[in-house]
């Protein structure tokens, strides 16, 4: 199982056919702006739109800390204590 943050412009969600099933399965970020894949040709098919593995509570470059917790964060709300992340320099 892995969690993937979505790219700027997905915040609608996308759509993954199954390759053996054709069962379309909608991926829709969360508040955090992340999704929970747990078929790994769906997280590849995501990745080739530009999602990108999410850093739980690790190091960020580029991202958000939440000053209240100590979250690492791609996303300016904290996903674990829902307090407002400051941009990491
Ligand atoms: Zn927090």
């Amino acid at each position: 199982m892995t969690r993937l943050c979505m790219p700027d412009g997905a915040c609608r969600g996308i759509d993954i056919q199954g390759a053996q099933t054709g069962a379309t399965t909608a991926y829709t970020p969360g508040r955090d702006g992340t999704v929970t894949v747990d078929n790994p040709q769906h997280e590849r098919a995501l990745r080739e739109y530009g999602a990108f593995p999410a850093n739980l509570g690790g190091r960020t470059r580029g991202g958000y800390r939440c000053p209240a917790c100590g979250f690492g964060s791609y996303v300016k709300a904290c996903s674990r204590c829902g307090g407002t992340c400051e941009r990491e320099t």
